[in-house]
């Protein structure tokens, strides 16, 4: 996939549905793979924010997570192909995981939230592995860490909102054969 330069993030040019088969053959083949989906917010807070931006970098994958992008880079002459949302994504991925009994872990949000939505993904989702979760207000990072590891999950969805799923994912990807994703609010939207 090429790439075009939205004011100075690197955009993925992606639809949705070449995502979801990309990483699907990616979790597949158990490759390490980091997406992001780049909402303004975070465009412009890597604009000012150089660690940011370079973490931003390392991505495989980084969409265009609002219409604003998309018309942004069109105006450009920078065209992407649409707008490609952490939310949906994350849902496409959902019952990819429970087609294929793939094991999924959760991570962020409040302790009242994730419980939530754990007891929503095993009644939705019943063939889905949870491999693990935490909510995202912990005190101990690499208990965390070792515990994703231990836990070997497909995908790893981190909901600790930008910048901070972005920074914790670059740091410890390493740790587990997965694909990791920022997901921002999506565990909160997916409570109701
Ligand atoms: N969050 C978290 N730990 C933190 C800060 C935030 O788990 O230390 C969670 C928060 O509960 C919410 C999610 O991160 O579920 C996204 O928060 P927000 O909507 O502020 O971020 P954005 O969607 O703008 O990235």
């Amino acid at each position: 996939f090429s790439h075009v330069d939205v004011l100075g993030t690197s955009f993925t040019k992606i639809t949705n549905q070449e995502l979801l088969e990309q990483l699907e053959k990616d979790s597949n083949a158990h490759k390490n793979r980091f997406v992001v989906t780049a909402n303004p917010e975070i465009v412009l807070f890597a604009r000012q924010n150089k660690e940011y931006a370079s973490v931003l970098n390392t991505a495989d994958y980084t969409t265009a997570d609002g219409i604003g992008i998309v018309k942004g880079a069109r105006i450009l002459g920078r065209p992407l192909p649409e707008r490609v949302t952490g939310y949906d994504t994350l849902l496409s991925l959902l019952k990819f995981a429970n087609k294929k009994s793939k094991r999924v872990y959760f991570l962020g949000a409040k302790p009242s939230v994730i419980t939530k939505i754990i007891v929503k993904i095993r009644q939705d989702y019943p063939q889905l592995i949870i491999a693990g979760y935490h909510d995202g207000y912990f005190k101990n990072e690499s208990t965390i860490v070792q515990e994703i590891q231990q836990s070997s999950p497909d995908f790893v969805f981190v909901a600790l909102g930008f910048p901070k799923q972005e920074l914790f994912i670059a740091h410890h990807r390493n740790s587990s054969q997965a694909i990791w994703m920022g997901v921002g609010g999506s565990f909160d939207v997916l409570a109701g």
